[in-house]
């Protein structure tokens, strides 16, 4: 077959300087290069957008007329694309009905299997759905949750009809007063001490008629409840009798199905000794020994399918995850996994798979599947686009790009295009980098003290004990899944709160928020701009009276679409500036404070000499951040930039507990030398540092070391290793220890 190329020429979006290169199809090709170089802004801005594009191209006249004009990313041609699936890093939402098994589409092919051998038989596959009305649990509706009351929240057990006994909340007294009307009791008696059918009769009574009653009907207090409260929209209750309820609805496992989601059919129809939802309920890898011991001739195809898409989140390393967990609850780079499954089980062909950074989360161990599940969507005959920076994954690339020289202004060029091994012999930052190896520390940094964890169960640790120490830097290793977060993020921190966590969120919901609003720069500049043209300083903001009335200060318009993303275009009546062309009038030093939101960081250091500016600027720039310009939207930002936003900003306070989650996404390995630096220098400066880290140069620059396995979900949960990285070396059965 002829080689195709995707052609790209004069590329010039955001820092690209007229980029033009030609990416094989149906090969993997690897961006790389330094933060900010402008790998995204090929992928992403340039390639992705075009073909966005192009498809709304597609759409009839009729319905484009309804669209704007999609903007053409800033190049002279882009040709031969294919369609574009972004296979990113956004969690994946849809609340409690969207699984790893219902986004993988594995949930359908095991409701298949059940319908087809399950025993007793009960009939279709829809019959096993928690998302059909055929097989939801009627109680819940499939939910596996419930809104209910705590009984003690209804009935006071110690005391009698007589005593109040009845404590309900939302209830009018005449309705509290019935039971005691009711002459079923004994009005004197402790409902404590009421018999099984006597409680039975006060809690759980459907309606009854009873004319000796004020109301003429009886109901039990839970059923009462129930029906005038929790089967209800709690929306359409009047605000007080909301006020008075609503703090004793709880949500929890429904009593029906026991959270299983599933009608009492489904749940009593069988495979090997095993319901739909205990299935459901494995981890992967449990699940995929039991499917491969069905032999039923009839079951073969099926069994068939459900092993090859097993097995495929086994070889992406998910094997720790069970196929009821909520895709809400998965973290980004798992996310990003779950994905990639949910294309391998699928047969599009000749489609462009844009990957970003897809080896976050990834211990060195498993990223050699990651390997190969590109392998396998590239053999599947697509194009696989890959920004990344795992040496290990750039090694088996088909073609690389390496982006650069450096970031900013001082980027968007092609330093090197070509294999692996020419890379090694090209002098770019990513060429030399690859060639060096960082040696194990010599010494480490003696611990001040101790934090202890104690009895940590969350997830799946396993009753773990365990001390973390101050004043030194503590990473914390293991393959996924092996409990790292459960330990650092929820029981350490739920022992210690005073720890700052610098994690990957996003860092405001406010679109104008940028990195001079976020650092505090901003208002220093305001004041500069005020006393240089003797004006008032709220006209440099565009929260307020200075903003571009027609964008609000934002610089863009959005133009909600509906059915489809939203589109946003540069705001036509300031060009993107924000400001009232009176404000822009204003200078300092001859530039306009939209000149100063344009600046880079690297350029703002060389304008703005304000002493407190300086620091927050250098405390940006020891952080990798040269290259974002102060206006940046932070919604623009990735979930790297804005850890390291974070960090640049909380690194001046002193005797506090850092913790951080990988905070080497989206860092060039040229990058990570500054990172060690601001880690070594806050432990230097008093501070407890406490790493969740893969990259092998972090773990080598730990004092102390933590590790988790020995492998992921129940098959991990443990310390299997305390001690300094050169202690590691020496433990045998560590995976961290073998690639170290
Ligand atoms: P990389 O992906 O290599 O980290 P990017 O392509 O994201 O680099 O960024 C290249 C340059 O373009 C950087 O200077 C960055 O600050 C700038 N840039 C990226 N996105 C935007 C944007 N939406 N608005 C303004 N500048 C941007
Ligand atoms: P790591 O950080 O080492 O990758 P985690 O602490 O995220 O590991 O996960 C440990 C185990 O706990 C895994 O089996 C994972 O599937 C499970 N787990 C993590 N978060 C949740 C959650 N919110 N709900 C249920 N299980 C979870
Ligand atoms: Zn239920
Ligand atoms: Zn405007």
């Amino acid at each position: 077959m002829v080689q195709e190329y995707i052609e790209i020429r004069g590329a010039r979006e955001n820092n690209l300087k007229d980029v033009s290169l030609r990416l094989p199809k149906r090969k993997i090709t690897i961006f790389t290069g330094v933060s900010g170089s402008g790998k995204s802004s090929v992928v992403f801005d340039t390639i992705a957008n075009e073909a966005q594009r192009l498809l709304f191209e597609n759409f009839s006249m009729f319905i484009r007329s309804f669209l704007p004009r999609y903007p053409q990313p800033d190049a002279d041609a882009i040709e031969n694309l294919s369609m574009a699936v972004l296979v990113d890093q956004k969690r994946l939402g849809g609340g409690s009905q969207s699984t790893v098994g219902t986004v993988t589409d594995i949930a359908s092919v095991l409701r298949l299997l059940f319908s087809r051998i399950g025993q007793p038989y009960v009939g279709y596959a829809n019959a096993f759905s928690f998302n059909d009305p055929a097989g939801m649990c009627p109680e819940c509706n499939g939910l596996g949750r419930k809104i209910g009351i705590g009984l003690e929240a209804l009935i006071d057990t110690t005391k009698s009809l007589n005593e109040g006994a009845v404590i309900a909340p939302g209830l009018a007294n005449l309705e509290r007063d019935i039971y005691a009307h009711s002459g079923f009791f004994d009005n004197d008696k402790k409902i404590a001490d009421y018999t099984t059918e006597e409680l039975d009769l006060l809690l759980y009574s459907e309606p009854r008629k009873h004319t000796g009653l004020p109301y003429n009907t009886y109901e039990g207090l839970v059923y009462k409840f129930n029906r005038k409260f929790v089967a209800r929209d709690i929306q359409t209750l009047s605000p007080r009798i909301r006020q008075q309820v609503e703090p004793f609805l709880k949500l929890g496992p429904c009593p029906h199905c026991k959270g299983a989601r599933l009608n009492q059919a489904a749940l009593s129809c069988k495979v090997k000794g095993y319901t739909i939802a205990d299935m459901a309920a494995m981890e992967v890898d449990e699940l995929l020994e039991v499917v491969k011991g069905i032999t039923e001739p009839e079951a073969a195809p099926i069994v068939r399918t459900l092993t090859e898409r097993l097995q495929h989140l086994v070889e992406i390393g998910l094997e720790y995850l069970s196929l009821d967990r909520p895709t809400d609850t998965l973290s980004g780079g798992e996310s990003q996994r779950v994905k990639m499954v949910k294309h391998l089980n699928g047969s599009l062909v000749d489609v462009m798979y844009i990957f970003d950074e897809p080896s976050i989360g990834l211990h060195p161990r498993d990223v050699h599947r990651l390997n190969e599940l590109l392998e396998k969507l590239r053999d599947k005959g697509n194009t696989v686009i890959v920004v990344e920076h795992d040496p290990d994954v750039i090694k088996r690339a088909d073609y690389i790009v390496d982006m650069g020289p450096y970031a900013g202004s001082e980027g968007g060029k092609i330093v090197y295009e070509g294999d692996f091994t020419g890379l090694l012999q090209t002098d770019t930052l990513t060429g030399n980098h690859l060639l060096r190896k960082r040696p194990l520390k010599e010494s480490f940094r003696q611990a001040t003290g101790d934090l202890p964890i104690v009895h940590a169960t969350v997830n799946n640790l396993q009753d773990v004990s365990v001390n973390i120490p101050t004043g030194v830097l503590t990473v914390i290793t293991g393959v996924a899944g092996s409990g790292k977060s459960s330990l650092i993020n929820e029981a350490f921190l739920s022992q210690h709160q005073e720890a700052v966590v610098i994690d990957q969120s996003s860092l405001s919901t406010s679109s104008r928020s940028n990195p001079a609003t976020y650092t505090g720069i901003m208002d220093d500049v305001r004041k500069a701009f005020a006393a240089a043209n003797n004006a008032d300083a709220g006209l440099f903001s565009f929260n307020s009276k200075g903003a571009c009335p027609n964008c609000q200060g934002l610089g863009v318009t959005y133009t909600d679409l509906g059915f489809l993303e939203g589109v946003k275009l540069p705001c036509e009546a300031c060009g993107g500036k924000r400001f009232k062309d009176e404000v822009l009038a204003y200078t300092l030093n001859g530039k306009s404070i939209a000149d100063v939101l344009n600046m880079t960081v690297h350029q703002a250091l060389a304008f703005l000499k304000m002493k407190e500016v300086q620091s927050k600027l250098q405390a940006l720039s020891d952080v990798g951040l040269d290259y974002l310009t102060l206006g940046q939207p932070l919604s623009t930002l990735s979930g790297g930039e804005c850890q390291r936003i974070k960090l640049a900003s909380e690194l001046h306070k002193r005797g506090s507990i850092y913790v951080m989650d990988e905070p080497t996404t989206g860092l060039h390995l040229s990058d990570i030398g500054r990172l060690l630096t601001i880690m070594n220098r806050l432990v230097d400066g008093g501070n407890t540092v406490i790493v969740i880290e893969h990259h092998l140069d972090v773990i080598r620059n730990a004092d102390w070391i933590i590790d988790m396995g020995p492998e992921g979900g129940n098959k991990g949960g443990m310390v299997i290793f305390e001690g300094t990285p050169r202690e590691l070396l020496g433990a045998k059965h560590s995976l961290t220890s073998k690639y170290l």
